[in-house]
């Protein structure tokens, strides 16, 4: 294979970083350039709907490392700098700051933007989201001293965002298009488990509702009005929506995409000196295999971005290996801890299994356990793990039976 003097990896976030980090726990010496246009060292996202927004940790928590690994480590760390262009044939990047850099490999990581509302109002003042820390810092800034919270979305980050708001006394209200809360990614029996404890602790939701405007006092926001007609007062407006892969680099140089940049199993994509990896990434897996859009996703999670940098740092340095990791995930919500292993479409089956505290919803499909959604119910989540992992199943039957020891059924 040909020399490689210099990585350099475009988006400094949790896939950028673990990449980097791992290429050098690998032993690789050549120069390593992470190039990312937040001004903040690496640092964790899912805090910033938990932990962070509720102040319970500072910025400083959030790191991935600090200061010194990345001298210690020699990643060369180029903050608040953006990709602005690659040079495919020159193997180069250009930058924001107006100077290039020439590569051996390059490492899209650059991540997912949120959908902006594309309804009259959405630039007004008090219409906010969640993806930086930038954001949460404005998002905590803004909730002091404010009453009405008006949320559009009720997925992952929409609920944290609410659940954190309603357990300060705040008033929240969630406008949802679909007719249940995490509708893409989880069962009907999850979503409604959930419905039930956000509504407990005062949560207001709206289903089926879709926005046709933000109303403005002045250049401020004032209310949401719905397509059925209703205006609901509002101090600040969060929109989660959902969020678009940051593909235009790799597109504008010609790379194939398709809501992602499209990767092989190795996580390459069509040029052999370009990989990608994490959130921007569509990639082919066993696990998706009876989805809807066929055997390929795209995924949203630190599991993903910490998996593929492994992954990649790996064949990089010599030992390549299919990405092959069991998706997972898990999402804080007030006090409850939902945990997912797999990928589940839309209409798997379910079954419910009780036991003790919590719950788990297995999921099926053909047949075969596709994914597990468990609420409180760690050993479940880390006994399903290990059956996909390794690629047993078990019946339905088995699933609803009280009595089976799963960590027994999992290790066996
Ligand atoms: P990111 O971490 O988004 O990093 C991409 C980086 O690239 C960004 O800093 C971006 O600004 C930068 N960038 C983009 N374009 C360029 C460019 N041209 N040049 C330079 N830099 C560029 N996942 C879970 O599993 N569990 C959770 O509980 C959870 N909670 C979350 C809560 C919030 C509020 C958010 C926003 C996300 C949460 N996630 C959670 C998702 C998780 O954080 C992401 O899946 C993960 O960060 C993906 O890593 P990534 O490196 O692919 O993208």
């Amino acid at each position: 294979s040909e020399a490689m003097d210099r990585i350099v990896i475009a988006g400094a976030g949790q896939a950028g970083f673990q990449a980097a980090a791992s290429l050098r726990e690998a032993g690789f010496s050549g120069s390593l350039i992470l190039v990312g246009d937040e001004a903040a060292l690496p640092y964790q996202r899912p805090p910033l709907s938990k932990a962070y927004l509720a102040g319970k940790t500072d910025a400083r928590g959030l790191l991935l490392r600090q200061e010194s690994f990345f001298a210690e480590h020699r990643i060369d760390h180029r903050a608040g700098t953006r990709v602005t262009a690659l040079d495919r044939g020159a193997r180069q990047v250009r930058l924001s700051d107006g100077g290039s850099i020439g590569y051996d490999h390059l490492i899209l990581a650059t991540g997912t933007r949120n959908r902006t509302l594309p309804v009259p109002g959405a630039d007004l003042a008090g219409v906010r989201q969640l993806r930086s820390l930038d954001d949460a810092d404005a998002l905590r800034a803004a909730i002091e001293g404010i009453r009405r919270i008006v949320v559009v979305g009720a997925g992952f980050i929409g609920l944290e965002f609410a659940a954190v708001c309603a357990a300060r006394g705040l008033s929240v209200t969630v406008i949802e298009a679909a007719e249940r809360v995490m509708a893409r990614a989880v069962s009907p029996e999850t979503s409604q488990a959930f419905r039930a404890f956000h509504e407990e602790a005062g949560v207001a939701f709206l289903f089926g509702a879709g926005v046709t405007a933000i109303e403005g006092g002045g250049e401020r926001v004032a209310a949401v009005r719905t397509a059925d007609g209703q205006s609901l007062p509002a101090d600040l407006v969060v929109v989660g929506i959902g969020v678009v892969p940051n593909q235009e680099l790799a597109e504008d140089a010609g790379l194939a995409v398709r809501d992602g940049i499209e990767v092989d199993a190795f996580l390459a994509t069509s040029d052999p000196a370009i990989s990608a990896i994490g959130d921007c990434v569509r990639f082919p897996t066993r696990f998706a295999a009876g989805l809807p859009g066929g055997d390929r996703v795209r995924i949203e999670s630190v599991q993903n971005a910490v998996d593929q940098g492994r992954c990649l740092a790996a064949r990089l340095t010599g030992r390549p290996a299919a990405y092959d990791a069991v998706p997972w995930f898990w999402s804080d919500q007030g006090p409850r801890k939902l945990q997912i292993a797999g990928l589940a479409a839309p209409d798997d089956a379910s079954v419910l299994r009780r036991a003790g505290a919590g719950f788990s919803v297995f999921r099926f499909r053909d047949g075969r356990l596709s994914a597990v959604e468990s609420v409180d119910r760690a050993a479940d989540h880390m006994a399903a793990r290990r059956l996909l992992a390794a690629r047993r199943t078990l019946t339905p039957e088995q699933a609803a039976d009280p009595g089976l020891d799963l960590k027994a059924l999992a290790t066996a």
